[in-house]
Order: C-alpha cells, then sequence, then structure tokens
C-alpha cells in the first residue's frame, strides 16, 4: 500500500510542482483546491500526511488543522504547513496548534519532499504505509493491553485509550481537548482535569516499570507529549 498525502493548495502552480515532486518520491498525493473539498477528503479517506497552505479562497488551513487535532481518528496525523512569507503569527498558530512542522513560501520542492520523508519517519512509516510501534511499547491493540519494557501494565480502559493514542503520536504534543477527544469520546462529564488526573495515575504506573524515566511531559498550556 503506498502512503497518501493530502495536499490543500490553492495556487496551481505551487499543487503541481509539490505533487511531482512528492509522486516522484512514491507517495500518492491527493490535491485539494479548497478547505470545503479536503475536509471532505478527510472524512472519507484514510491519510498518511496532510500539507496544509494556510490561506484559501474558502477559510484558513489553520481551521482545519485545529478541527484535525481535536479528532480522534487524526489527532495524531502528521501535518505540514505551508505560508505565505513574512507570516510569522502563522507560523506560532500553526505551531500551538499542533502542526509538526512548518515552511515559508517560496519554498523548493525537493525541500517540501525532504520534510514530508523525514515527518513520515518520526510517524514511524517503514515505507509501505504501516506505522511501526516504539519498540520500548508494545501496544496489542485487539487485546487492549500495553507493555513497557516487555511488562504488561495494569491499565484502566481510559488510561489504555489516553496512553495508546499518545504512543501513536509518539514525540508530538497532544492537547488535553484532543486526548479527551480520543480516550473520552464525547461523554460530557469528563474535563481537563479528568485528563490530568489520568495523565498522573499513567505516569505512577510507567514509574512502576520504569523508576529512572519520565515518558510523558507536560508543555505548559499546550498538553502532553510522550517521549520515546
Ligand atoms: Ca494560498
Amino acid at each position: 500500500m503506498s502512503t497518501k498525502l493530502l495536499l490543500l493548495e490553492d495556487d496551481p502552480a505551487i499543487a503541481r510542482t509539490v505533487a511531482y515532486a512528492l509522486e516522484r518520491d512514491g507517495l500518492a498525493v491527493t490535491h485539494s483546491l479548497l478547505v470545503h473539498d479536503a475536509r471532505r477528503q478527510i472524512a472519507s479517506h484514510r491519510f498518511d500526511l496532510l500539507v496544509l497552505d494556510v490561506g484559501l479562497p474558502d477559510g484558513s488551513g489553520l481551521d482545519l488543522l485545529r478541527d484535525v487535532r481535536n479528532a480522534a481518528s487524526t489527532a495524531a496525523l502528521p501535518v505540514l504547513m505551508l505560508s505565505a512569507h513574512g507570516e510569522e503569527i502563522d507560523r506560532v498558530l500553526g505551531l500551538e496548534l499542533g502542526a509538526d512542522d512548518y515552511l515559508t513560501k517560496p519554498f523548493s520542492p525537493r525541500e517540501l519532499a525532504a520534510r514530508v520523508k523525514a515527518l513520515l519517519r518520526r510517524a514511524g512509516h517503514n515505507g509501505n504505509g504501516t506505522a511501526a510501534a516504539p519498540t520500548l511499547f508494545h501496544d496489542d491493540e485487539a487485546g487492549q493491553r500495553i507493555s513497557l519494557r516487555g511488562q504488561p501494565l495494569p491499565l484502566t480502559r481510559r488510561e489504555y485509550r489516553l496512553l495508546s493514542h499518545l504512543l501513536r503520536g509518539a514525540g508530538r504534543i497532544h492537547s488535553r481537548e484532543a486526548l479527551l477527544a480520543a480516550a473520552w469520546g464525547d461523554d460530557s462529564d469528563s474535563t481537563d482535569r479528568t485528563v490530568d488526573t489520568h495523565v498522573k495515575t499513567l505516569r505512577a504506573k510507567l514509574r512502576e516499570v520504569d523508576p529512572g524515566r519520565e515518558y510523558i511531559s507536560t508543555h505548559r498550556g499546550m498538553g502532553y507529549c510522550l517521549d520515546v
């Protein structure tokens, strides 16, 4: 199965050169010119990576990024943002909203292809479109069990979903809202505080297996990150 990428870009010339560079690297590129088309694509297809322009005729790539991060099914998806020269505020916002990387126009297609490859590597893609689990942890998704250094962790159902989500997006900061959506779904009784409480017990359980290491880091005002 080939690696699938969605490119949201309204400038046809940029889209063409970018798509050409990425397809040459063996990626399957779907191109959207408008935010609403990109939303439709994301809702109906599985992508391995998104490349989002910020300024589009029908909205902002940043709004789409926010929604992608807040939906459980796409929260861990690698995202690279593109923006017009000198839009520093877009860069800051993009990273705050959880973009994994950022390129300012004009950029060379080769530079973009290199960044895309680096992101896919970081996300654990081994070239055939499937993600490789970090070796320290083993996530048995069918059995809803996770082991650390070969030792099964005694996790509750929520803790399992929380840790599994953090693992799939290891190395990336996850907002409390995204974690809430991933582990609690639409359970309206849950709040940001619920996430904090569960992260605390999760840390304690990880520490019992591996006392010398802190796996989950707190990023003030932004969320949590699993470092492996
Ligand atoms: Ca644009």
